[in-house]
């Protein structure tokens, strides 16, 4: 648990998470009760990923898991290749578990819809001229 304190994720969030993951180990995909699976901080440093998304950098692994990720290590590569094999599901139920809120859709500012509009009828209207040469 002190693992992922610097996240600010509480007791709470911890037992969402593994809900999240439907109480199976990221890393072997065995079934756990939520008290054996643990959140594994796959890195300090932030990836691109991890400032976007603060769900991508944790595992919810069972405690034997755990032990073998920091013994061999397995390598912050293949943590993050896992972490990208998320089903959406899990991927969204981890994201509500650490209160992350993607920013909603914003259509970029520079499109005006009634402008592309025009520009395509006036694209087909100069198709239909050309044609009619
Ligand atoms: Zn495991
Ligand atoms: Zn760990």
């Amino acid at each position: 648990m002190t693992e992922v304190a610097c996240l600010g994720i509480d007791a709470s969030q911890e037992k969402k998470c593994t809900y999240a993951v439907e109480n199976t180990c990221e890393l072997c995909h065995d079934y756990f009760p939520s008290p054996l699976l643990c959140l594994h901080l796959i890195s300090h440093h932030i990836y691109r990923e991890m400032a976007r998304d603060p769900s991508t950098r944790i595992l919810v692994v069972c405690e034997l898991c755990h032990e073998l990720i920091h013994s061999l290590p397995v390598p912050v590569k293949k943590q993050r290749v896992l972490v990208g094999r998320r089903t959406f599901f899990v991927r969204r139920d981890l994201r509500r578990a650490l209160g992350y809120k993607p920013a909603p859709y914003e259509a970029p500012a520079t499109v005006d819809i009634a402008q592309v509009y025009e520009e395509y009828l006036g694209r087909s209207q100069t198709g239909a001229y050309h044609m009619g040469r």
